[in-house]
């Protein structure tokens, strides 16, 4: 009996390879992982470190220093994935600055840093620059640094968007300029490359609560990681998506059309209404309000005259 299966490289005849032979297939159904996470459990989500500000280049790099004013902790949206990481420009370096003084310092942990498998990380980057937390002062970063970091993590996001809705991976990565994996069974591996690295900070622990003060929290008791780096924060919030296996929707707001699990306040970070929402925030709604509105006006103008 020919049980030949047709991968798209080449044919293969049955046997033990069978496995990679059916990841490789075009068939959408064929995927050879489903993505999952190793608990049911959401992480809960940390403060995030922002004690590091650029404040300027030094020989094509980036200094970064000691915050002096303004607070050392950002407290970032659920959805900061899906909104603030998904508009930033990352060849637009103004905005990468500004986007890294505003939410925290992204940089690659080392695992991604000196990945094999991940595409292109390494040969990247200029030179090696010591991530910052290995500096008590004044220390540089390349910018091109933050950028990869920046695309990885939105090519993850977009990997578990497409996931979800069962469509293509490989063009997540391509759309942020990296190199298309080989499959859509690469570009899962891909993203577990990139996300667990960040979730080693969400490891649970033993925490010494004050014996005098039955008031502390455990989140502030001796012993509890208070802050995280952006990257791992990011990190946290697209596992939790995985976890929580949200169905997105999609902004009907014509130039957004942004995935979304929540509506967004216009101020805060409450998660109100979450089911049959048409926008991803009031913003949009006012504007695709408005855009409708106007074209209601211009066709009674034109079936008036
Ligand atoms: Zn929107």
């Amino acid at each position: 009996m020919d049980n030949s299966v047709s991968t798209g490289y080449g044919e293969y005849k049955g046997g033990i390879e069978t496995i990679s032979a059916y990841s490789w297939s075009e068939d959408e159904s064929s995927l050879a992982y489903e993505i999952t996470g190793s608990s049911n459990h959401a992480l809960p989500l940390r403060l995030v470190d922002r004690r590091h500000q650029i404040e300027g280049t030094w020989r094509g790099y980036l200094q970064v220093a000691d915050r002096t004013e303004g607070s050392i902790s950002a407290n970032l949206p659920s959805d900061f994935h899906l909104h603030e990481l998904t508009d930033i420009n990352p060849t637009d370096t103004d905005a990468v600055v500004n986007f890294c003084n505003t939410h925290g310092l992204l940089w690659l942990p080392k695992p991604v840093l000196e990945s094999i498998e991940l595409p292109g990380v390494s040969s990247a980057l200029n030179t090696r620059v010591e991530p910052p937390w290995h500096r008590n002062h004044e220390s540089l970063i390349d910018i091109a640094e933050i950028q990869m970091a920046l695309r990885l993590l939105r090519a993850a996001v977009g990997t578990w968007i497409n996931y979800r809705a069962r469509g293509k991976l490989a063009p997540a990565w391509a759309d942020q300029g990296l190199q298309t994996p080989i499959g859509d069974d690469q570009a899962m591996r891909w993203f577990g490359e990139v996300i667990n690295p960040g979730l080693v900070s969400a490891h649970p622990a033993v925490v010494l609560v004050d014996a005098s003060d039955t008031g502390q929290t455990p989140a502030f008791g001796l012993g509890a990681v208070h802050v995280v780096s952006l990257y791992d924060a990011i990190c946290a919030r697209i596992y939790n998506d995985v976890v929580t296996g949200g169905v997105y929707s999609y902004c009907q707001n014509e130039p957004c059309g942004r995935p979304f699990l929540t509506q967004r306040k216009t101020e805060g970070r409450s998660k109100v209404r979450t089911a049959g929402l048409r926008f991803c925030s009031e913003q949009c709604k006012r504007a695709q309000d408005s855009r409708e509105y106007r074209r209601r006006k211009r066709g009674q103008a034109t079936s008036g005259s």
